[in-house]
């Protein structure tokens, strides 16, 4: 594949994909996949990064999954721009643009989808039922279509993340899951698409997120061991903001994501905060005991 070009090769059907990456596979070649809804940011483009610098192709996925969006979201306002996107993977050194449209991807309402129990019921999954069955199916079809692989995602989406890699493990999916570091502006809000939804005011209160987290990671190095205690930290630093609505601080053992009894070792600190019609999440990594 050649780097430089002013847009990546497109491919918008499973089966074109498919002998693409059979044809490189083929001659040796090493394939690193970066799943995105679109509408990219730096974010984005550092995981793109990351998959060049580690592989031989890389392939970026254009495609906001419907089955993730419950009824009432932002599915079909969520922002889309498909030629700047298509910029930003050759600048960031994509190879194929994987651009499926939603006939594609789900010819037949879908009968099969991947559900992962209580990782997927907890934070984010309890304000958004199903949210990470839809996640957890279009990540197992797009592993699926591009096969073996390496495919980057950003630690910004923690629960996520969490999932993808259990899913990947408990099906024995051909792919190793890499996880990234958040990108953020320089006063800490995280880079997200939904950003763009977000007020002149809305966006000055935003980096409370980070802040929050910030509070609850020193009280946790500092000796705190009560989940309750840092979720109630985390909690009154987001009250400063006053256009925020909390919808949960949590503070939970990074394998499960569920708290159960006195904060040990690895520890994710996450919340999730409305701004109007923006939902924000943030999480940040500390140790604890
Ligand atoms: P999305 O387009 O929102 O589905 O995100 C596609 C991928 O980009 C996911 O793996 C996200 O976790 C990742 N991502 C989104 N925002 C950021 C960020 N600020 N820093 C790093 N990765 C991000």
């Amino acid at each position: 594949m050649s780097r430089g070009c002013p847009v990546p090769e497109r491919e918008d059907t499973i089966s074109g994909l498919r002998v693409r990456l059979f044809e490189a596979r083929a001659a040796g070649r090493t394939v690193g996949f970066v799943p995105t809804m679109g509408f990219l940011h730096a974010g984005h483009c550092s995981l793109i990064e990351r998959a060049r610098a580690g592989n031989d192709v890389v392939v970026v996925s254009i495609f906001v999954n419907p089955l993730q969006f419950n009824p009432g979201e932002d599915f079909d306002d969520y922002p889309r721009d498909l030629e700047r996107d298509l910029r930003m993977c050759a600048d960031a050194g994509a190879d194929i643009a994987f651009v499926p449209d939603r006939r594609e991807m789900y010819p037949e309402p879908v009968a099969t989808t991947v559900h992962l129990g209580t990782l997927a019921d907890v934070l984010c999954g309890a304000s958004r039922a199903g949210h990470f069955d839809g996640v957890a199916t279009v990540v197992a079809k797009l592993f699926s279509i591009v096969g073996e692989c390496s495919a980057y995602f950003g630690e910004k989406d923690f629960q996520q993340l969490t999932i993808v890699r259990r899913m990947a493990a408990d099906l024995s999916l051909p792919v190793r899951v890499v996880g990234c570091p958040t990108v953020r502006e320089p006063d800490g809000l995280a880079l997200s698409s939904r950003n763009a939804y977000l007020s002149e005011v809305e966006r000055s209160q935003a980096p409370v997120l980070r802040r929050a987290l910030e509070s609850g990671a020193t009280l946790v190095q500092a000796g705190e061991t009560s989940p309750a205690a840092v979720e109630a930290e985390m909690a009154a630093v987001i009250a400063t903001a006053p256009l925020a609505q909390i919808d949960y601080a949590a503070a939970v053992p990074v394998s499960t994501l569920v708290a159960d009894g006195p904060l040990r070792g690895e520890v994710r600190l996450l919340v999730a905060v409305r701004f109007g019609t923006a939902r924000l999440i943030d999480n940040i990594g500390c140790r604890a005991g």
